[in-house]
């Protein structure tokens, strides 16, 4: 595969701990660059995170968790694809992060687990040669775009399924997430749809 020539596929080095999960499909057929954060519902720990995919009767899984007091757990190494957002075609290319949040709406998370997703994000950019993350708003165009070498993705759960996954909460800072990211990786923002100081919490978009 052309891609592995150029990049060689790691694991965070933000990972506190490790609970790996037997659900997942082996290496990628495709590179990396969408990542898709889910809302977990419950305010759980980086373990109870992990322990939630461990069993094989599950049939679900995620690359990294993030605790609600913002810890890592690994839970299927980076280069494989997970069993996340009900999409062979998006998990095949994305990363996928499960955060500890509410377990109702608007699934709101910690601080700690927001800083923690923006620092991970920065990571997964810069492990794969990405210097900005976008974020569309927008099912069509993001899954139409072809993104540049350079150039990452958000998604979320809720274009592929009937869920209100990663929750509002999430889903209205996602262009503050994509400013932020790439503001550390040194790149432009201008071409993400929101404004960091933009945040609408009226939308209310789907419900489970
Ligand atoms: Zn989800």
């Amino acid at each position: 595969m052309e891609y592995e020539r150029v990049i060689t596929m790691s694991n965070s080095s933000l990972v506190n701990c490790t609970v790996k999960s037997p659900n997942h499909s082996g290496a990628r057929t495709h590179s990396i660059d969408r990542i898709t954060p889910h809302c977990v519902v419950g305010q759980l720990s980086a373990e109870s995170i992990g322990g939630c995919f461990d069993s094989s009767n599950v049939q679900a899984s995620c690359n990294y968790g993030i605790g609600s007091d913002g810890r890592v757990v690994l839970c299927v190494d980076e280069a494989n694809r997970s069993w996340c957002s009900s999409s062979n075609a998006n998990d095949q290319r994305a990363v996928t992060i499960e955060c500890a949040s509410d377990m109702t709406h608007p699934y709101a998370m910690t601080d700690a687990v927001y800083e923690k997703l923006v620092a991970l994000c920065v990571d997964i950019c810069r492990r794969n040669g990405k210097t900005k993350l976008l974020w569309f708003g927008d099912k069509d165009k993001s899954l139409n775009y072809s993104p540049k070498s350079n150039e990452m993705i958000l998604t979320v759960h809720r274009w592929f399924a009937n869920k209100s996954c990663p929750g509002d909460w999430l889903y209205s800072r996602l262009g503050n997430l994509a400013n932020r990211v790439t503001a550390q990786l040194g790149g432009s923002t201008t071409d993400s749809v929101q404004k960091p100081t933009k945040l609408d919490f009226t939308k209310s978009t789907s419900v489970i």
